[in-house]
C-alpha cells in the first residue's frame, strides 16, 4: 500500500527516510502556520505536568483542569503534600476527573517512585528514563513519554489516538502500527524539544478542531493537498 507515496523508494522498496523526514516537517510547518504555538504543557512546574499526565489518562482535559483546580485550592498540589494526604482524600479532590480511586492510587504509586529521589528535580532529571517510569504502575508508554518531554525535556516523541487517526488519513501510518513503531517514525525528525512538544499538541488540536473522527472538515484543512483519507470517497 505504502509503495505510492513519495517517500518510498520505488527501486530499493525502502521507505526514503529523508523524504518521508521532510514530509513530517512540512506537515507540521503546516499546522504550526494555521494554529500557532500551543505552548504546551499547560501546568505551572513539572510535577503538575506529572499529575496532569496521570489524571488526563481517558478523560478530557477540563475535567482534569477541575481535578488540579481542586488540589491546588486545597494547597495540596506539592509532592510531599499530595504523598502526606490519604488515598481517600485524593480521590475525593481528583473526582472530577473520572476514575477517581484509580486514579488516586497511580498518583499514589508515582509519588511513592518521586520519593525515592526526595521529589528533588535535578535528582530525577539525572536518573529518569523511560523505563523506570514504565515501571511504575498505572504508567504506560504514553503518560510516560508525556511526562518525559515536557516535565523534564527528554526529545521523546509523544504517540496518541490523535496521531494515529491524523497520520492514517495522511497515509503515513497503516492499522497495524503499534506505539513503539509510530515513535520511531516520528523520530525520523531529530530530536528538537520545541519541536517534539509543539507537534504533539498541534496534533492534538487539529484531531478536535477539523480532523474529528466523523465528518472531519477537509475543505477547510491546511493538509488537504497532502491526505490519502479524500481520495477513499
Ligand atoms: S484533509 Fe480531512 S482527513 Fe485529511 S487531515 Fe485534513 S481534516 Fe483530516
Amino acid at each position: 500500500m505504502m509503495n505510492n507515496y513519495l517517500w518510498y523508494d520505488s527501486y530499493s522498496g525502502e521507505i526514503d527516510l529523508v523524504e518521508l523526514k521532510d514530509f513530517l516537517l512540512k506537515i507540521y510547518n503546516l499546522l504550526y502556520d494555521e494554529y500557532g504555538s500551543q505552548g504546551w504543557w499547560p501546568a505551572e512546574d513539572w510535577f503538575e505536568v506529572i499529575v496532569g499526565a496521570i489524571l488526563t489518562q481517558n478523560t478530557s482535559w477540563k475535567n482534569v483542569e477541575r481535578a488540579i483546580s481542586n488540589l491546588r485550592n486545597n494547597r495540596v498540589l506539592k509532592p510531599e503534600k499530595l504523598y502526606a494526604l490519604p488515598l481517600e482524600q485524593l480521590a475525593a479532590l481528583i473526582k472530577p476527573a473520572g476514575f477517581y480511586n484509580l486514579k488516586a492510587q497511580r498518583l499514589k504509586n508515582m509519588l511513592k517512585f518521586l520519593k525515592q529521589y526526595d521529589f528533588d528535580f535535578m535528582k530525577l532529571s539525572s536518573n529518569i528514563t523511560r523505563e523506570v517510569l514504565l515501571e511504575v504502575k498505572g504508567v504506560g508508554k504514553e503518560t510516560a513519554d508525556s511526562i518525559l518531554l515536557y516535565a523534564f525535556d527528554v526529545p521523546v516523541f509523544v504517540v496518541d489516538n490523535y496521531t494515529k487517526r491524523i497520520f492514517q488519513r495522511l497515509g503515513v501510518l497503516s492499522d497495524n502500527n503499534d506505539y513503539d513503531s509510530i515513535q520511531k517514525l516520528f523520530h525520523i525528525i531529530p530530536p528538537d524539544l520545541q519541536i517534539y512538544k509543539e507537534y504533539h499538541a498541534l496534533i492534538v488540536k487539529h484531531a478536535k478542531n477539523m480532523c474529528t473522527k466523523h465528518k472531519p472538515s477537509c475543505n477547510q484543512c491546511p493538509l488537504e493537498n497532502f491526505c490519502k483519507y479524500l481520495s477513499r470517497f
